[in-house]
């Protein structure tokens, strides 16, 4: 017998080793295992040899072919591994990828800041329904139906006795029918207007405050404002109260700052007056403290409310109310 199986072992494994691809494996496989390869030809072989080898022989040529299949099997599916690990690209020394860190919308920050400001001055927060019933958005506030003070807020009615509210004073009697004075919150939150232009959105955000005790006069209302304008915009930043009108309060006043924009000299943001209105106050009306029961002879308070976009706008210079809904990324990413 010519052929001798350890060589051919040897050969094919050898050769298994050196083949650089997937073609000359092939190749090799067909040379060994095919139909005309080496292998066949020595099973073929087989009857040839004497009768007491042909067992033995075809044994460890049956081993033997099974040893050569999985050995190109293994080589085979090593190179799809290095094929499929090219494609994917993976790098492993590439920097991984930032986690974007989102933030609170600049409307949220301005609330937080304004509510902050008033905690620390002793205030509580009270929070009330933003489908709130006509009696406490108008008549608990001294606003009876058909009075002209209705004519001043485009509202959203839901049924005749149900609106959504106009601003955050209904708090105000919710809170003073739950409690005796001495009072002292702050309420932030939603309000909504039929109303949308530059500086109008039919959803807003207001912040409402309400200070009631015995002997607390206008010179309390004029000392905390002060305060929190100093705070919130500028410790020197001038400031003004200029008389005006409000149903639930008597007397009643708007605060000016002095404008951010031209200090006082006038431009197009202030109508060329130098002022800019931030807040409106006045002293509680003694008609929505009878209407929560208080004794009027006894207590007098204060009450104020502002806009969150509008000094939100006039702190960032932001010349559009609209940029705040819009969520664009680049205008948030800003605060
Ligand atoms: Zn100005």
């Amino acid at each position: 017998m010519q052929i001798q199986l350890p060589d051919i072992e040897k050969e094919a494994l050898a050769g298994i080793k050196t083949a650089s691809g997937q073609e000359q494996l092939e190749n090799l496989s067909i040379k060994y295992l095919g139909r005309k390869g080496v292998l066949t030809q020595f099973l073929r072989h087989i009857s040839s040899l004497p009768e007491d080898e042909r067992p033995g022989a075809g044994k460890n040529a049956n081993l033997l072919k099974v040893k050569l299949e999985k050995a190109f099997k293994k080589a085979l599916n090593n190179i799809d591994a290095q094929k499929s690990n090219a494609f994917t690209g993976i790098d492993v020394t590439l920097p991984g990828r930032p986690a974007l860190r989102g933030s609170l919308h600049p409307i949220t920050q301005v609330a937080k800041e304004i509510c902050d400001i008033f905690l620390r001055l002793g205030f509580d927060i009270a929070e009330s329904p933003e489908v709130e019933t006509d009696y406490y958005n108008f008549e608990a506030l001294n606003i009876p139906k058909y009075h002209p003070a209705r004519d001043m807020q485009d509202t959203f009615y839901v049924s005749e006795n149900i609106v959504l509210r106009t601003h955050t004073s209904p708090s105000q009697p919710r809170v003073m029918e739950k409690e005796k004075p001495p009072v002292r919150i702050i309420s932030p939150g939603k309000v909504f207007r039929c109303d949308s232009d530059l500086t109008h959105t039919p959803m807003f955000h207001q912040v409402e405050g309400l200070m009631v005790d015995e002997n607390i006069s206008f010179g309390d209302l004029k000392g905390i404002l002060t305060t929190f304008v100093h705070q919130f915009f500028d410790k020197d930043i001038s400031l003004r109260f200029r008389p005006s009108f409000f149903p639930f309060t008597e007397p009643s006043a708007e605060v000016d700052i002095l404008c951010v924009m031209c200090k006082g000299k006038g431009c197009r943001v202030c109508s060329k007056t130098g002022w800019l209105e931030v807040l409106g106050s006045g002293m509680v009306h003694p008609a929505v403290f009878e209407n929560v029961g208080y004794d009027t002879d006894k207590y007098t308070g204060f009450a104020f409310g502002m806009g969150i976009e509008r000094i939100a706008m006039l702190k960032y210079g932001i010349d559009d109310i609209r940029k705040f809904f819009e969520n664009d990324l680049r205008f948030l990413g800003q605060f």
